[in-house]
């Protein structure tokens, strides 16, 4: 299959060598000339237009920063310069709003789209074990099942078209408080004289038992390997929970849905990023607590 990929940074730049390993020649664009040759390097055909590289494409793949960017470069770019014949397929993070919006454009015109942002960091990208949240039609679901799984180990449709943003967001909503919630907790038990490990063996056997303590423990030396076992270093950056908490506010004020502890988690990111924090791992903000 000939496939265009818009957007090669830290995610981007894995997920098309993996197309490329899985066999599809892909056509790459980025902005950026590092990312462009970096994909070079990995047997991608670099070229220096959206425009150009869409050209003659069975699918368009796109790995971008914001529902601004996916917005501009499909509006202007994508739709009307690839073969109506192409699948679309958006792997960003963005909106709901926005990711509707878009495939409402595709399917004026002609296309079929599905929105499939993802869950796993750089490390499961470059190991193409992502796992995709897709939103679309049945047909076009069917249609980039085999190419996302190229990239991932897991692709699950989610419903209609923006189906894959909203799953992702309200998984990313709950984690953000999660972690919050699991690192007062540590930080409480410390301070009622509880063994940190005692209380993890305790606590992970028990009710409280949750991801963000038993496969991502935000204590260095307790449980499993984690970015705190590496100075918070590596990981999921605060800034990009941050980035999701406020997409996940800004959908929750969207459906009128209540959300206090998404958005007090919000809150709390918004100022363990602004103190300078935003590179580290998000677990990190139990040093606030
Ligand atoms: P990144 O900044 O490393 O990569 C984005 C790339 O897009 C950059 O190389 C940039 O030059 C390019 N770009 C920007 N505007 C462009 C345009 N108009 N045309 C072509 N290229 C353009 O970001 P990333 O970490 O790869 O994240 C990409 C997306 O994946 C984001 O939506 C992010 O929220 C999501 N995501 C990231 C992670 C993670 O751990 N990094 C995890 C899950 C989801």
């Amino acid at each position: 299959m000939k496939i265009a990929f818009i957007g090669l940074g830290n995610m981007g730049g894995g997920m098309a060598a993996n197309l490329v390993k899985a066999g599809h020649s892909v056509n790459a664009f980025d902005l950026a000339p590092e990312a462009l040759a970096r994909a070079k390097d990995n047997g991608c055909a670099p070229f220096t237009s959206v425009k150009e590289a869409v050209q003659g494409a069975d699918a368009v793949v796109s790995m971008l920063p914001n529902g601004a960017i996916v917005n501009s470069v499909y509006s202007a770019d994508v739709i009307g310069h690839a073969p109506q014949s192409a699948l679309l397929l958006d792997c960003s993070t963005i909106d709901v709003a926005t990711a509707r919006t878009v495939g409402s454009a595709a399917d004026a015109a002609g296309y079929a789209m599905v929105d499939a942002p993802v869950s796993g960091g750089i490390a499961a990208a470059n190991g193409g074990t992502l796992t995709f949240m897709v939103g679309g039609s049945d047909d076009a679901f069917a249609r980039a099942e085999p190419i996302l799984s190229a990239m991932g180990k897991t692709v699950i449709h989610a419903g209609a078209s923006g189906a894959g943003q909203a799953a992702k967001i309200c998984n990313n909503m709950l984690l953000g408080a999660s972690m919050v919630a699991t690192c007062e907790t540590f930080a409480m038990a410390e301070k009622l004289g509880l063994d940190l490990q005692t209380f993890y063996d305790i606590s992970s056997k028990a009710s409280g038992q949750n991801w963000s303590m038993t496969s991502y423990c935000p204590v260095p030396g307790v449980g499993p390997q984690t970015p705190a076992d590496n100075g918070y270093q590596g990981g999921f950056a605060t800034a990009l929970m941050l980035k999701d908490l406020k997409l996940a506010m800004a959908a929750a004020k969207d459906a009128g849905a209540d959300v206090p502890m998404g958005s007090r988690a919000e809150e709390l990111y918004a100022k363990f990023a602004e103190a300078g924090n935003g590179g580290l791992d998000f677990s990190a903000i139990i040093k606030t607590l």
